[in-house]
């Protein structure tokens, strides 16, 4: 591979400075992990700098590093976007970033995630950062976790290449409708998006079933990132087009983030609109109820409540929705039934089915095991006894007391 040049004049100090900055705009930047009942929040210092390392569950994150910030694109939620005027554009060679890297990976002691803007073109950058790959590899000997970025419209060779260093692969699909690409990604569309995807997901299935010594890939998962905003889309068609992203590529995890339009970009007519922040958590809350609490894109974001609302968990909306299924019975249900339950969790439904085989179930019990009854006790019955009061008759006032 030839180096056509790079533009490097900045301190490594300043890239990294930049890159804490571009990071924003990138791939999980809303990476913190909301759960239904309990809020998984992390507090890191830079959130957007990092990202989980593990499928659907909680942290650790890692740093999220950039070979460059200087694009061919020009997608307007972001910084690096070849209309935006910088005199603070980078790109490090393979060896700069490998060294970055490695360190970078040291320091927070779980892995890195390496990432680019398109610099010249996608081929070009993919290269750049299969050898940076390389060097930390066979040269740097790291053997820590990598999560690398799939430019959109790699060439096949490239991307199995990369699998051979990487752990985790990772091409954004941005948009919910194909619509969104021209409004906010005029160059991109879902076929330069799609395709290194689908091969991604053959390259993961295969590492799996053949691990082992003589298997040449390391990767074993992938993720994208959906936008959400950069349509009139509803939540229904992300989560909709979130579920059929898991089932069809295998995806470990979609991130979710809000459209943010910073600063003026050259080519798009768009009004000053920004997602509003407690949207993305909400995707958040509700890709987890679908997929760990096994609930359906239509129970969660139905026709007729096609939005998920800002003052109401997705769980309890759920629940609210459908109240003629309550109250459940505690010592009775089966462990998806419980999961359904407000304010029962993963850890909790766990801890009720064991306690179960020890004697009845009450609500003395329930809190002995740690379960908290500020929001179930409205939805259970332990041995045959509410006491939930009168709400259960009146889902219009459990609203407004769940109302966030
Ligand atoms: S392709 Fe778009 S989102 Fe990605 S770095 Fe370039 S301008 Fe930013």
């Amino acid at each position: 591979m030839v180096y056509i040049g790079h533009e490097n004049k900045l301190s490594i100090e300043n890239k990294i400075l930049l890159m804490r900055e571009d990071a924003r705009f990138d791939v999980a930047d809303a990476n913190l992990t909301y759960g239904p009942e309990e809020s998984e929040e992390v507090s890191i210092p830079d959130p957007s700098l990092f990202q989980d390392i593990h499928s659907k569950q909680a942290p650790p994150k890692v740093p999220k590093v950039f070979l460059s910030n200087k694009c061919i694109f020009n997608c307007a939620y972001c910084s690096c976007r070849a209309s935006r005027e910088s005199d603070s554009r980078y790109c490090n060679t393979p060896r700069e970033l490998a060294e970055i890297s490695v360190q970078q990976a040291k320091d927070n002691g779980h892995g890195v995630f390496i990432t680019s803007a398109i610099y010249q073109n996608a081929n070009y950058t993919e290269e750049l950062i299969i050898e940076t790959l390389r060097i930390m590899r066979e040269e740097l000997f790291y053997k820590g976790y990598i999560h690398a970025k799939v430019m959109p419209g790699t060439d096949p060779l490239l991307i199995e290449k990369a699998g051979r260093y990487a752990n985790r692969l990772s091409v954004n699909i941005e948009v919910a409708q194909n619509s969104g690409y021209e409004r906010i990604a005029k160059q991109k569309n879902k076929q330069i998006i799609l395709t290194p995807m689908h091969q991604i997901c053959n390259l993961v299935q295969y590492a799996k079933q053949f691990k082992g010594k003589s298997n040449p890939y390391l990767a074993m998962s992938q993720t994208t990132q959906l936008m959400a905003g950069s349509t009139e889309e509803t939540d229904r068609t992300i989560m909709t087009l979130s579920e059929a992203l898991y089932k069809k590529f295998h995806l470990s995890r979609v991130y979710y983030t809000n459209f943010q339009y910073v600063h003026e970009a050259r080519g798009y007519e768009l009004p000053i609109t920004q997602t509003p922040s407690w949207r993305a958590r909400r995707l958040y809350q509700a890709d987890r109820l679908q997929q760990l609490y096994g609930f359906t894109p239509d129970e969660i974001t139905p026709e007729q409540a096609p939005n998920l609302t800002e003052h109401l968990d997705p769980k309890i909306g759920w629940a609210l929705r459908n109240i003629h299924l309550f109250p459940i019975e505690v010592n009775r249900a089966d462990y998806e039934e419980l999961l359904r339950i407000p304010g029962i969790g993963l850890t909790y439904a766990k801890k009720i089915l064991r306690a179960r085989q020890f004697g009845t179930i009450t609500h003395r019990s329930l809190r002995a095991i740690g379960v908290s009854l500020k929001r179930s006790n409205y939805f259970i019955t332990c041995d045959g006894k509410y006491e939930g009061g009168k709400y259960i008759e009146h889902p219009e006032l459990l609203e407004q007391i769940f109302q966030e």
